[in-house]
């Protein structure tokens, strides 16, 4: 067995795989980049090591930095998690050169399957069914267009070197093909280096189901069971379950037997996910093979009591699988939901920042990589937690994640918590009634941002002074709420929270004990306010708890999951810290453009700047027409959210 392993990963997985270490009795050295200095990826760790600067290609994607970091500290394995290196054939190459395990398959498997078209190749020649349409991958629009054809409409064109569900495009209508085709293999190549596309049938509403397979140096292989994945955002998996849903006992032992069929057919070794999407008409087709341990993988922990990373690194150091297919059983169900720091009312767009208050549930499994408090860097993938709950039956478990989403808080960090909460709300979702496309199909009600009155009801309560005095009185409200008692419509105060520039009023109507009543407009809301806690406020706003903090300025807040931040700050002049003609960072980033000096005039709409955070393009709009009075970073100038870049004076 090995005595030190390193762990080329960070966040959640990294803290995954450093538990089972821990667990073994196998020390572990943990890499970063300087902007992960403070993560909890590297408690416990025997060493660790600083790889390079934030953005990934100068840390976690350095092979020669990890390899180097290995050795130095007397390694004699490297784990790769997820994402990063873990499906680079380069990466498992140069670990086994260097005299180390590579935890994972071996590198020709991984370069092999790698390529959907050769994955695809090589399921078929074992017998696997694959989706009907072509296993050669080419970059000529000619014989892409003719390729179309020959499948037949729908199809879908997606890129060999594909993941993560980018770059897939649907053909529907032989209208515009030449520019779908062209525009398809520009994003395959900007994205993966590699412009080849594969042509395949579209499968109209199917279900994502993938199997758990596991092989070892002596040729055996067993499967772990299936898992459900169709419960996607644009082809990404949001929420994923154990078992699947809906296959028949005979169609299930299908499946399992082909993916530990085409597993065996190419000698493959460690853990591998054969993913497979099933047509309406229950026949199921062979997608691709993921090389390494996947997000989803406590789901399969869940129903069968095993640690995956555990026979990861026991297969890697050359032992037999740790049981027989016999001996592994499922029981119950399991759900995982994957939490992101992302906002869901501003297309998903990643939302790194601070996190100022973290509350897991106790109900739940939970793999997080944030602490307490911290900060979410820009430059990874925003996803900071997994929660998992497991039942003996499916209701049970999304009831009890339903439980463990409402105790859940991440205040300060805007996520996908309140959408998490809206899809699990669903009535498809709950009667399993869903298909690939499902989520997406609800996208305006899911991803729905919520009703800023309600935040502004809840900010105002989250003010009122429950420990001042008895109920029914003027005086037990504090702050801003403490106002004399003139406005019959607001017996109890009232006071004015901002959101952006746009004031909205509140007025406390009633107050007995612990339940308020607010007037926001035309609107009562009610809501508990409980007593005042390690600095927080919380309350229940109808079926929506709702947790706050306030400071002199700003209350942050979560309601229903969702986050909001309004502007209670009382200064003389009324003007908001967002008032028009401030562009301000929408995300932590770095500058890399800068389209306007002081002195310029710009008219509302025009780009003055973009900000680029997770690889993505932010782009700061000027939202009045206005001369440019200041201008207060350059290009290349790191920025937190909320910074003002620069200011406009309306004209
Ligand atoms: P990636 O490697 O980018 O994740 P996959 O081939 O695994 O790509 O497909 C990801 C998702 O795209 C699937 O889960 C499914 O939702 C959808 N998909 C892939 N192939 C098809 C197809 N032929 N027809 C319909 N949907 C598909």
């Amino acid at each position: 067995m090995f005595k030190r392993i390193l762990i080329a990963n960070r966040g959640e997985i990294a803290c995954r795989i450093a538990r089972t270490c821990a667990r073994l009795g196998i020390e572990y050295v943990s890499v970063f980049s300087s902007a992960d200095a403070a993560s909890p990826h590297l408690d416990g760790a025997v060493a660790t090591a600083c790889l390079g600067d934030g953005p990934a290609q100068d840390s976690y994607l350095n092979i020669a930095g990890i390899i180097t970091a290995a050795r130095e500290h007397g390694c004699d394995a490297v784990h790769p998690g997820y994402g990063f290196l873990s499906e680079n054939p380069g990466f498992a190459t140069a670990v086994a050169q260097a005299g180390l395990a590579f935890i994972g398959p071996r590198a020709d498997t991984i370069a092999a399957l790698g390529d959907k078209a050769r994955a695809k190749a090589l399921m078929r020649a074992a017998g696997v069914p694959t989706v009907p349409g072509t296993d050669e991958a080419i970059d000529d629009p000619v014989r892409l267009a003719a390729m179309v054809r020959a499948t037949g409409l729908p199809v879908l064109l997606k890129p060999t070197a594909g993941g993560g569900g980018k770059g897939m495009h649907v053909i529907r209508t032989g209208e515009g093909l030449d520019e779908a085709i062209g525009s398809a293999i520009r994003v395959a190549r900007s994205s993966f280096g590699d412009g080849r596309l594969i042509v395949e049938k579209f499968i109209e509403r199917p279900r994502h189901i993938e199997v758990q397979i596991f092989g070892d140096r002596h040729g055996s292989v067993v499967h772990l069971f299936d898992r459900e994945c169709s419960l996607q955002r644009r082809h990404q998996k949001v929420i994923e379950e154990a078992p699947s849903l809906g296959l028949d006992e005979t169609m299930r032992a299908r499946l399992l037997e082909a993916a530990v069929r085409g597993a065996q057919s190419i000698g493959y070794i460690n853990a591998g996910t054969f993913e497979f999407i099933v047509s309406q008409e229950q026949q199921f087709y062979f997608l691709e093979v993921n090389t390494r341990l996947q997000v989803e993988h406590p789901v399969t922990e869940a129903i069968t009591g095993l640690d995956l990373v555990e026979w990861q690194i026991r297969i890697a150091a050359g032992e037999r699988l740790p049981r027989s297919q016999a001996d592994i059983r499922a029981s119950g169900h399991a759900v995982e939901c994957r939490v992101y720091a992302e906002d869901p009312a501003n297309g998903f767009r990643p939302a790194p920042g601070r996190v100022d208050h973290v509350r897991w549930p106790a109900q739940a499994r939970v793999d997080a990589g944030i602490r307490a408090s911290g900060a979410v860097p820009p430059f990874y993938d925003p996803m900071v937690a997994k929660l998992i709950t497991h039942a003996a039956t499916r209701e049970d478990a999304l009831a009890g994640m339903r439980g463990a989403l409402r105790d859940t808080v991440l205040l300060g960090l805007t996520t996908n918590l309140g959408y998490l909460r809206r899809i699990l709300e669903d009535p498809a979702v709950a009667a399993g009634d869903i298909h690939t496309g499902y989520l997406d199909t609800r996208l305006a009600d899911l991803a729905a941002p919520g009703d800023t009155r309600l935040a502004a009801a809840c900010a105002a309560a989250a003010s009122v002074d429950t420990a001042a005095a008895g109920p029914w009185s003027a005086r037990g409200c504090a702050g801003p709420m403490d106002r004399a008692a003139l406005n019959p419509d607001a017996p109890l105060g009232e006071t004015q929270v901002r959101d952006g520039g746009t004031p909205i009023g509140v007025m406390l109507v009633a107050r007995r004990g612990e339940r308020l009543a607010l007037r926001v407009g035309e609107w009562l809301v009610e809501t508990t306010l409980a007593p005042a806690a390690d600095g927080l406020r919380r309350g229940e706003l109808g079926p929506l708890p709702w947790t706050a903090r306030l400071s002199e300025e700003t209350v942050a807040m979560q309601i229903g999951g969702d986050g909001y931040c309004l502007d209670i700050s009382h200064d003389d002049t009324g003007r908001s810290l967002l008032a028009p003609g401030a562009a301000r960072a929408p995300m932590p980033g770095v500058i890399t453009l800068l389209s306007v000096k002081a002195g310029d005039t710009v008219q509302a709409g025009t780009t003055l700047a973009v900000v680029e955070a997770m690889k993505m393009e932010n782009r700061v709009l000027a939202d009045v027409d206005g001369l440019v009075r200041a201008v207060r970073y350059a290009v290349g100038d790191h920025v937190d959210a909320g910074d003002l870049l620069i200011e406009l004076e309306p004209l």
